[in-house]
Formats: structure tokens, C-alpha cells, sequence
């Protein structure tokens, strides 16, 4: 059964760790994307994300939002981040080879600027930090607005994808002892080693 928007929201903030517009924006976007695409939330690897945000920017937390509207985890393999620095996510179709792109109009950004929420991370604070009665009205915006006032997504086009083959078989690292995935494991002299074996006994520095 598809969880509702209400479930999505609290399972987001749970996963997520504070309460924030970013992991909301997230959703959002993601719910509106599957819905261009035609897609249900990802049981296995059926649906892959690239989104296209990078480290340690304003609305990262839009990743989490992603990861819990459209079942594209990290766990799972089917999320990459592009690292452009930008909200916005292109959500493919493995199996019909199609996908969308939706991402954050720029005026959403410029109200956003002026909100509490964001002149209190501008100064600083952690978001977790941000007292609730100043993050629930960014909060509820996000979550009330019709797609078309803030998000953009992009027609149905063609995309080409292999999905990637799942690894199983396993080996042993004959330095460390450890298991490793067949293909991560490297050859060091006549030994098996696991990358980071391999890397310490190439240490140069
Ligand atoms: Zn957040
Ligand atoms: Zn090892």
C-alpha cells in the first residue's frame, strides 16, 4: 500500500533527524517526478535517482526527502549524487528506459531567503536548533503548495540505462581476513587483498 503524504512526512523527519524545509522540498519533488514518470516507490532497483545535490550546502536535506518519497536509498544503490550543486533530481525508469527531470524553481529559492527558518541557518544555528514554531511554517508551505507553484518537471524522455548486475559472490581477504565482494578485491603480490590491504601495503607517504 503507498504510504501517505502525512506517513511520508513523518517517516522523513524520523530518518532525517530534525525538522527542516529541506527534507520536505525533497518529497515533494520526488513525489511529483514519479508521478510525470508513472513510477511507484522503488521495492528494489526498479527506479534510479540522480540527484543533484553535493556536500555541505543550503537544502542538501532535499536528498532525504528524495530517498523517502521515491524508495531510491543508498542502501539499495539506486541514488547518485551528480554533485552540481543544484535541487533537482532526474528520475529514471530502468526497466521502460524513460525518465523525468524536476527540480526547484528559482523563486521558490528567493521567498525562501526571506523565511525565519533560513535567516536562522544563515546566522548559524543548527537546524535542529531552529524552534519548532519558526520550521513548522516553512514547513507547512512546503507541504501545502500545488507542485506548480515551485516545481518544474521536465516532459518524459528517453534514457538508456543497463541495470547494473547484483554481485554475491564474496572471497577473503587473505591480509585482514575479512570477506569483500569478488569484484573489489584486488591481487597484491600471489594474495587476495581487499582495496584498503592493498592500499596500506602501497603506502608511499
Ligand atoms: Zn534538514
Ligand atoms: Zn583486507
Amino acid at each position: 500500500m503507498e504510504m501517505t503524504k502525512k506517513e511520508l512526512l513523518d517517516l522523513g523527519f524520523k530518518f532525517h533527524g530534525h525538522r527542516c524545509p529541506g527534507m520536505p522540498l525533497g518529497l515533494r519533488v520526488g513525489l511529483a517526478a514519479m508521478e510525470k514518470l508513472g513510477v511507484s516507490r522503488a521495492k528494489d532497483g526498479e527506479v534510479l535517482a540522480l540527484i543533484e545535490t553535493g556536500e555541505a550546502h543550503c537544502a542538501g536535506c532535499f536528498g532525504d526527502g528524495i530517498q523517502v518519497a521515491t524508495g531510491c536509498t543508498y542502501g539499495k544503490g539506486n541514488i547518485k549524487k551528480t554533485h552540481y550543486g543544484k535541487i533537482a533530481v532526474t528520475l529514471i525508469d530502468v526497466k521502460n528506459q524513460k525518465a523525468v527531470r524536476a527540480n526547484v524553481a528559482s523563486e521558490f529559492f528567493a521567498k525562501m531567503e526571506q523565511s525565519p527558518f533560513m535567516q536562522q541557518r544563515n546566522s548559524g544555528v543548527p537546524a535542529s536548533k531552529v524552534p519548532g514554531e519558526i520550521s513548522q511554517p516553512s514547513i507547512d508551505m512546503v507541504m501545502s503548495m500545488p507542485d506548480s507553484a515551485f516545481i518544474e518537471v521536465s516532459d518524459v524522455f528517453d534514457y538508456n540505462i543497463k541495470p547494473p548486475v547484483v554481485q554475491f559472490k564474496r572471497v577473503k581477504c587473505d591480509v585482514c581476513g575479512e570477506m569483500v565482494i569478488e569484484k573489489y578485491a584486488r591481487i597484491l603480490d600471489d594474495k587476495i587483498a581487499c582495496i584498503p590491504c592493498l592500499e596500506k601495503e602501497h603506502k608511499v607517504f
